[in-house]
Formats: C-alpha cells, sequence, structure tokens
C-alpha cells in the first residue's frame, strides 16, 4: 500500500464518461497505429487532416462532467420549466404511455438503437410494427394507403399541398386554407409555399371558406375536428372541390376518428394529421409520428417512407421498404419530398398504443373523452359562460369577451393552461388524462364567486356526446387479429419481445454504416428525455413555463457554434434534410433582401446525398451537378467552369465535407473562396461532422450554412429511422433568416419549418448530455479515434477489399472517419455484387454498411469512435472470411448462382430442411467462423425479392392465412 492514494481529483474523475464513449482502450491505440503506419495519434491526424483547415483555437466547452453531476445540471435545468394541466390542445394533447410501450419500446435498445430498415431481412421486427402503423391510418382514416410516418402534422400538410400539386389536374396556384387549421401548420404551408410561387388563401371565416371553394385553385385544405374544436360536415365542400378537378386535403385527428364518420368516407383526397396522443408524451413539440394517407392513384408520389409486403427467397412473405425508386436517393432533385430520416421510434409507439388497446379500447378512451367534454360544456353552461354552440368531439370554444385575460391568469395561478384565441375567445381540449378533479376544478376557474358549483350526479348514467349525429362513424376499424390479441400486460410484452428480436440493432452489433454515424447512444443521456419535467410540456404554454428548454435551447445552442465556427444555430429542424431547407432558404432569402433574387442556381457535386439536390429543390433553386474527379474530389475545374457560366445567377454551392467519399479534401479553401468570389455561398452539409468536432470548424473555413445530424454526430439514437434533429448553423450575415416561429411569437425572415419552435425538443437533451460529459478534450478525442478506426479497418481490408478513395496531406492514403470499400471487381470474376456481401454478412451477425453509396457496387464503412478493437476485429475477420468465399467462386469449387453469398441471408428454417443439395455445408452456411457457435443471429427470413414487392404493392397487415 503506498502512503497515501491518488489524488482527489483523479478519484473524483470527473472524465469518467470519456472510456465509456470510447471503444477502443489506450493500449489497443498503440497497436492500431502500427496497422495504419503512424507513429502517434498526432501524426496520424497530421497526415491526414489538412492543415490548412484546422481550427484557429480548441473549442470552449465546460470542462467534462461525471454521468451523475450532469444529470443532476440538467435535472436542475429541466425543474425551470413548469408542468401545468394543459387544455390548450392545437395539435398537442395529454397522454398516458402505457409502461409496458414505455419501458419496452421508447426506454429500449433494441428499438431504439436500430437503423432505417434498409437492410429487410435483419428489420422484419420494426417493419412488422411499421405495417401496424400503415394498416391502423388507413382504417381510422378510411383511406386506401398511408405512409410510415412524417415528421409532423405541419410539414404533413405541407407535403401533402406539394403531392397535391403534382398528382391533379387543375392548373391553378392557388392553395386554399380553413383559417380554422391549427396555426403552426398554417404557418409551415406559407414557408413551403413561397419558393414555389403558391397563393396560399387563409380563410378567416366559414363564409369566406365557401366563397373561396367557388373560385379557382388545386386543393384545398381543413382541419376535421377544427382547430377551435368545431365538427363540420365537408361532404359538400368535397364535391365543389372535385368538381374543380382540384384535392382536398383533411387534417385529422385519429382518436376523433374512432368516433366520426373518417375523411375517406366523405371523399377526401389526401388526409394528414399526428399520432402523438397515442401514447407518446407532448415533449414541448416533439418528436411524434405524423402521418399521411391518400387514395390509390397518388400512392406512386407518396412521399416518406412505405412499407410494403413481399416475399423472401422461399416465398415466404417478407416485409421491405416499398417504391424506393421514389426517394430521393435515385430520383434526387425530381424526388417527391427531401423526406430521409422521419419518426419511426414515435411511429413504433403509436402503432404499439393501438396494438395495446385494441379498437375497443381506443373506442372507451375516445368516448371517455368526449363525454367529459359533454358534461364540461353542460356544467359551463349551467355558470352561464358562452360555450359556442357547436358539434365537437374535445375542445370547447368559450366567447369570454373581455373576461379572457383575467380567466386565463386565474386558470394558470390554478395550475391549468388554456386556450387563448386573442379574439376574446378562450378554448378547453381534453384528453384521456382527463380526470373527474379536472373538469371539477375548470368548473371552479369559470364560477364566479359563491357561485353554486355543478356536480357529476346528473352524468352517471351516460352523456349524450357533442357529436352532430350526421357524422357519426358506423364503420368498424382495427379488426385485423394484431390489435385484437395483446391486450394483457403479458401478451404485449411478449409481442414486443418478438418482434424485437427479429431486429439486429446496435445492442447486439456494431453497425458500421458509412455517413450515418452509429456511434453509442449512452444510457445516461437517454435517461432524461422521459423525465416528466421535459416530457409532459406543451410547446405552446407561455413562454414563462418553458424556461428549463429555453435554457438547454441556449446552451446547446452556444455549444454547437463552439463546434462549427458558425455564428448562429436554429434547434428547429427535425431532420437532416430539414436542416438543408431551411439552410437554402436563408441563402434565398438572404439574396432576396440584397436585391438578387435571381440568383437560383445551386451547384452540387455529384457524389452529394440525395437530400441535396432534393432540399435545392424545395427551396425553389435549380440544381447543376458538377464533376468528381478520378479521385474521388470535387473537380475544381469544372467547377470553376460552371461558376463563371452560372456567376450571374449563382446562389451556392452545397458540398460535403469530409465529402461522401471519405476523403479530407485539401483544396475546400480555395472551393469556398472560389464560390464567394462569384457572389454564391457556400452551404457544408454537416453529415460528416464526426470527422471534424475539435479539429475543424465549417464556419471557419469558408462555409456559410451547415446543418448537423445530432442523430448522428452527437448521439441521438436512429431510432430504426427517426426522430432527428438537424440544427441549421449559419453565418452572422445569414442569422436573421434562420427559421422563426410567429405561433410561438418569434417572427423571421423565412418562417417556420417544423410544427413546433423547437422541433423535437425532448430529444435536444440527448446531445446536452453527451456534450457535458465529453468536453472540448473528450469531444476531439472521439473525433480522432474515429479517423483512427476508419484507418485501421482500410489498412487491414486493404489486401482483401481495396480503398477507393484515399487523400492525407502528403499523399499518405489515409482516409477520413469512413472509407468505401471498392467490390466492383468481384462482378466480373464471381458474380458477386456488394449487396451479396451485405446479405451475407448477416450470416456472420452483422449489419451492412453503407451499400452503393455514393458510388455503386460498393461498402461505406464507418465504425465510429465507440467500436471496440476487439468488435473491429471481429468485423473485419468477417469480411476477409467472405473474401475467402468469393474466391471459392472465383476459382469455381461453387457455381456463381449456388453459393454462400448469393444464398445469403440463411434462415434457420432452410437449413433444418430434410434435402439439402447445396455445394457446401449447413455447417458453413450457419457457422463461418466459430465464434458464432456462442452467439449466433439468424436472420428471420432469407433473401427479399425487391421486384416482386413493388409490382405486387401491398402496404397492409397481412391477411392472417397467408401467415401460415
Ligand atoms: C444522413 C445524411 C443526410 C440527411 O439527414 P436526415 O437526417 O436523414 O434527413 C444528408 N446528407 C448526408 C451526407 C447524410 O449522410
Amino acid at each position: 500500500m503506498p502512503m497515501s492514494f491518488a489524488p482527489l481529483a483523479a478519484l473524483e474523475n470527473t472524465a469518467e464518461f470519456l472510456p465509456r464513449h470510447i471503444g477502443i482502450a489506450a493500449a489497443d491505440e498503440a497497436h492500431m497505429l502500427s496497422v495504419v503506419g503512424a507513429a502517434s495519434r498526432r501524426a496520424l491526424i497530421d497526415a491526414t487532416v489538412p492543415r490548412s483547415i484546422a481550427r484557429s483555437r480548441p473549442m470552449e466547452l465546460p470542462a467534462p462532467a461525471s454521468e451523475a453531476q450532469a444529470l443532476a445540471e440538467l435535472k436542475a435545468m429541466a425543474a425551470k420549466n413548469q408542468v401545468l394541466k394543459s387544455f390548450i390542445g392545437q395539435g398537442y394533447y395529454g397522454t398516458h404511455t402505457p409502461g409496458v410501450i414505455l419501458r419496452n419500446v421508447l426506454e429500449n435498445p433494441a428499438w431504439y438503437t436500430a437503423y432505417t430498415p434498409y437492410q429487410a431481412e435483419i428489420s422484419q421486427g420494426r417493419m412488422e410494427a411499421l405495417i401496424n402503423f400503415q394498416t391502423m391510418v388507413c382504417d381510422l382514416t378510411a383511406m386506401q394507403i398511408a405512409n410510415a410516418s412524417m415528421l409532423d402534422e405541419a410539414t404533413a400538410a405541407a407535403e401533402a399541398m406539394a403531392l397535391a400539386k403534382r398528382s391533379v389536374k387543375s392548373q391553378s396556384q392557388r392553395f386554399i386554407v380553413s383559417g380554422d387549421t391549427h396555426p403552426q401548420t398554417i404557418e409551415v404551408i406559407q414557408t413551403r409555399a413561397a419558393p414555389f410561387g403558391i397563393e396560399v388563401v387563409v380563410t378567416a371565416s366559414p363564409q369566406a371558406w365557401a366563397d373561396a371553394l367557388d373560385g379557382d385553385y388545386f386543393a384545398a385544405l381543413a382541419q376535421y375536428p377544427a382547430s377551435s374544436g368545431r365538427i363540420d360536415d365537408l361532404r359538400a365542400d368535397v364535391t365543389k372541390v372535385h368538381a374543380r378537378q382540384a384535392a382536398f386535403i383533411a387534417a385529422a385527428d385519429l382518436l376523433a376518428l374512432t368516433l366520426i364518420t373518417p375523411p375517406g368516407e366523405w371523399g377526401a383526397d389526401i388526409v394528414v394529421g399526428c399520432t402523438q396522443r397515442f401514447g407518446m408524451p407532448m415533449g414541448a413539440g416533439g418528436p411524434h409520428a405524423a402521418y399521411m394517407a391518400c387514395r390509390d392513384e397518388f400512392k406512386r408520389s407518396l412521399p416518406g417512407r412505405l412499407v410494403g409486403v413481399s416475399v423472401d427467397a422461399h416465398g415466404d412473405p417478407a416485409y421491405r421498404l416499398a417504391l424506393q425508386t421514389r426517394e430521393q436517393h435515385i430520383r434526387r432533385e425530381k424526388a417527391t419530398s427531401n423526406i430521409c430520416t422521419a419518426q419511426v421510434l414515435p411511429a413504433v409507439v403509436a402503432s404499439m398504443y393501438a396494438v395495446y388497446h385494441g379498437p375497443m379500447g381506443l373506442q372507451r378512451i375516445a368516448q371517455r373523452v368526449a363525454s367529459f367534454t359533454a358534461v364540461l360544456a353542460q356544467g359551463l353552461a349551467q355558470l352561464g359562460v358562452k360555450v359556442r354552440a357547436q358539434g365537437c368531439f374535445d375542445t370547447l370554444y368559450l366567447e369570454t369577451d373581455e373576461a379572457t385575460e383575467l380567466i386565463a391568469n386565474s386558470a394558470v395561478s390554478a395550475g391549468v393552461n388554456l386556450r387563448n384565441h386573442s379574439n376574446n375567445a378562450l378554448s378547453i381540449a381534453l384528453d384521456e388524462t382527463t380526470t373527474r378533479a379536472d373538469i371539477a376544478l375548470l368548473w371552479q376557474i369559470f364560477a364566479a364567486e359563491g357561485q353554486t358549483l355543478p356536480t357529476f350526479e346528473a352524468f352517471e348514467r351516460g352523456v349524450k356526446p357533442l357529436i352532430p349525429a350526421a357524422l357519426r362513424r358506423t364503420s368498424t376499424y382495427l379488426t385485423h387479429p394484431v390489435f385484437n390479441t395483446h391486450h394483457s400486460e403479458t401478451a404485449m410484452l411478449r409481442y414486443i419481445r418478438q418482434l424485437s428480436d427479429k431486429d439486429l440493432a446496435l445492442d447486439r452489433s456494431m453497425i458500421p454504416l458509412g455517413s450515418c454515424t452509429m456511434k453509442l447512444n449512452a444510457t445516461s443521456e437517454m435517461i432524461p428525455i422521459t423525465w416528466p419535467e421535459f416530457a409532459h410540456i406543451h410547446p405552446f404554454a407561455p413562454a414563462d413555463q418553458l424556461q428549463g428548454y429555453h435554457e438547454l435551447d441556449a446552451q446547446l445552442r452556444a455549444w454547437l457554434c463552439e463546434a462549427t465556427g458558425y455564428a448562429a444555430v436554429s434547434l428547429q429542424p427535425n431532420a437532416g434534410s430539414q436542416g438543408e431547407y431551411a439552410g437554402l432558404l436563408a441563402i434565398k432569402a438572404y439574396h432576396d433582401a440584397q436585391g438578387a433574387s435571381h440568383r437560383h442556381i445551386c451547384l452540387i457535386p455529384a457524389s452529394a446525398h440525395g437530400t441535396n439536390p432534393a432540399s435545392a429543390q424545395m427551396a425553389g433553386m435549380e440544381v447543376v451537378v458538377t464533376a468528381c474527379d478520378a479521385r474521388g474530389n470535387v473537380d475544381m475545374a469544372d467547377l470553376q467552369a460552371k461558376c463563371e457560366q452560372y456567376s450571374q445567377h449563382l446562389a451556392c454551392v452545397m458540398i460535403t465535407y469530409p465529402s461522401t467519399h471519405g476523403v479530407f479534401e485539401a483544396q475546400v479553401k480555395e472551393l469556398c473562396a472560389l464560390v464567394h468570389q462569384h457572389g454564391g455561398r457556400v452551404y457544408v452539409d454537416g453529415a460528416n461532422m464526426n470527422a471534424l468536432v475539435g479539429l475543424a470548424a465549417p464556419g471557419e473555413f469558408g462555409g456559410d450554412v451547415s446543418h448537423l445530424n445530432l442523430h448522428k454526430t452527437f448521439c441521438i439514437p436512429h431510432g430504426g429511422g427517426g426522430p432527428g434533429v438537424g440544427p441549421v448553423c449559419v453565418v452572422a450575415d445569414l442569422a436573421p433568416y434562420l427559421p422563426g416561429h410567429a405561433t410561438a411569437g418569434r417572427e423571421s425572415g423565412v418562417g417556420a419549418v417544423s410544427a413546433a419552435p423547437l422541433g423535437n425538443a425532448a430529444v435536444l437533451p440527448i446531445s446536452w448530455m453527451y456534450i457535458r460529459m465529453m468536453g472540448a478534450v473528450g469531444l476531439q478525442q472521439a473525433t480522432e479515434i474515429a479517423i483512427l478506426s476508419a484507418n485501421y479497418i482500410s489498412a487491414r481490408l486493404k489486401k482483401h477489399y481495396p480503398t477507393l478513395y484515399a487523400g492525407g496531406t502528403d499523399n499518405s492514403g489515409h482516409v477520413a472517419h469512413e472509407c468505401i470499400l471498392d467490390l466492383r471487381a468481384f462482378k466480373d470474376s464471381s458474380g458477386v455484387m456488394a449487396e451479396d456481401v451485405a446479405k451475407r454478412l448477416m450470416d456472420y451477425g452483422f449489419h451492412a454498411p453503407t451499400l452503393s453509396f455514393p458510388v455503386p457496387n460498393t461498402l461505406m464503412v464507418e465504425p465510429t469512435e465507440s467500436e471496440s478493437l476487439h468488435e473491429i476485429d471481429r468485423f473485419i475477420d468477417a469480411m476477409i472470411a467472405i473474401r475467402a468465399e468469393i474466391a471459392q467462386i472465383e476459382n469455381g469449387t461453387w457455381p456463381q448462382d449456388n453459393n454462400p453469398l448469393k444464398n445469403a441471408p440463411h434462415t434457420a428454417a432452410s437449413l433444418l430442411e430434410d434435402d439439402w443439395d447445396r455445394p457446401y455445408s449447413r455447417a458453413l452456411a450457419a457457422y463461418p467462423v466459430a465464434a458464432l457457435r456462442q452467439h449466433k443471429y439468424w436472420s428471420p427470413v432469407g433473401r427479399v425479392d425487391n421486384v416482386y414487392g413493388d409490382r405486387n404493392l401491398f402496404c397492409s397487415c397481412l391477411p392472417v392465412h397467408s401467415n401460415d
């Protein structure tokens, strides 16, 4: 025993999180450096990252906090939010997340660490949950087809407008919106309409709406029930709209649709809405899964992801993402929308809520809400309150005249938020959490002194609801067995487990997806998101009740400015794609303000992510593609030529840095300067920020705008395809053009891009915790280790799979934080495609790297800093073993069309069949490396047939007999 222990500070170890987040132990680093051929980590970074872009100074961030300390600090911040009982409504309602769903889906890494289901075979569980979601939406809206989630109700409405514009015969440029639509929805529609020159007419009264429908327009949108609660019979309106070859869009509440005639039964063409009240907490505005459903004719231009049923190699049903050709990855600037990351995890929660409650449970919940609403109305009328006579489901509209402010204030004192309509009216929206005590309290708030309060006595035997008789729903819904089976908690628990067991998420193995940065989503980062102070707060609660969120927003923005070198940030965009859209709108608004509205050309290198051209198109820009050279870099000569050609009209250039080819281009500073010379701005796609944090800052080396993907670089889990957060970061002169939010009292140059002012507010604590626990030194170390690990993989695999593009400051051959493995030669030598290797990796227990992006028939590998050397070596060994298998095809041992790669993934069932006629053994199929005998993931289905699925599009729950 030494005389004394280590110094106190060392024992306190406030940097304890660093080695939890970073998977590479110090002892392994030396070995990896020797494989890479670098003397030290510093030497590796110097030989990789161009000196010309090095940060001018280290990031200034608070020193790292321990997990406990960071949680305590965040708890204190959360406590500054005041959680009042919300009766605001306006699209956000109280809901009880069933405990079994809270713990086993929302808080379960098997669900939240999964990736978007591009690799269908290992994503069958979440795709079944999403098919349930689609079926639920179709049934409740009575529409023919629904997609697998939208970012929020407001963006879904804006997308519906765009879908209508593409699909209808009417050539009009006018879009009619009922004034009794949620104001945030109107705002986002207006933002979206502007670049397209669509004229949005918001009608101020029912009469103005009726008059507008007699005019000229391509589509009309109404909220159902309306934002003020009224349920209108819209049948005659639909007839008028259709007579003009225009489309009718309904923004509908799913809980109300269990009781009122669904839009599909009265002729709506597109239905959008939000599933928040199906079990997702309000969370100050998100994340929630919105939905979009439409008639069958529109299905091929439906935006967003759609899960369909196909068959696998054995002829058994299997799920897959359908109609992938519609996606921005392939259609680019002609894509139907820029949506990439959506809201899969919240969609899974909503679908599970419907599975757990079933049609009878949902109906009971809706009837309870409608009954309490009727009881409240009668009591208020008894007290002399002017309750507007209207058909309604859950929302009462009260003409409170000059008493409005007084009542609203006394409600707040009593712990209750009402919606203040600013025209001498209040409204009260009830939800599944409303109790008798709440109703009694509301009565009390409205009662004059000494007035006798109403009682429940008269209502005990049932209440006549306020729903118009002509609009009562008579059709059935959710009749599929999946919604009628798992109603006990035991059954539900097992159903959730059964689905998650089919999937391969980060809780089982590394997911080395280039460009996607699947790093650790630490538990301490996740814990705060379901704290009541963050979870149960309405986005439009009075600002002084959201102090905790304001502080979180301000700190996180300041830290992200430090990391990026930009002057201002908005956290409103709720995916990277939305950040791109917001950033391009800022550039456009800037040019407009300079009197340079003619600047509309957006130059984008051919290697760009598909969301880039799709977003540019949405922002009203024209995309011109520029070439890449043989080494994968932006072809500077071509860029210069195009800058000169379009000099007068150049709006911006959109690059990704480091490039999607996985290299740090040395000329990036010159590139930025060139664009600036021609009056354009530089958009730097920040999806690859994991290669930069602490080393270089786009705001310093010439970028004017970047978006970040907090769900990549800053630890928000992928959730199986969302939620995400895509902050948009800008230099000082673009700051006035960041998204605003008039509904929340913040005007700006471009308007709102999301329904809620802070977008997916409730997941922001995750990134806050990450930065708080890592500190500046930790974040930089994460970047360096991510680069080291990528270079280690590239070096170890070089003999087996060459890395396509490499750079380095002195042609060292180093890559950035990811590397593209070139598999193109195998097509001729063996018939093997990159996809076959991707599927064979499943037999080895791995999720494939990014397949065929940005270069067809390649795999892009990104290990991140969080993987251990052991896991990285396991992956490398699998890749080398697969290379040896390819050699067996090359040398003729196995035929090109019948080998372990082409037949992968192998299911247990296929290996247990009596006659095995393959030219390799069952053991080789299942256990190609010995360690798999200890720990094996079995793909639940064989290779999924993509072509069949698109030819026979089917996007609802499977009829039961086909499950046999
Ligand atoms: C992931 C990604 C995006 C899009 O981000 P989402 O959050 O999925 O919308 C854009 N660009 C690049 C390079 C990406 O990797």
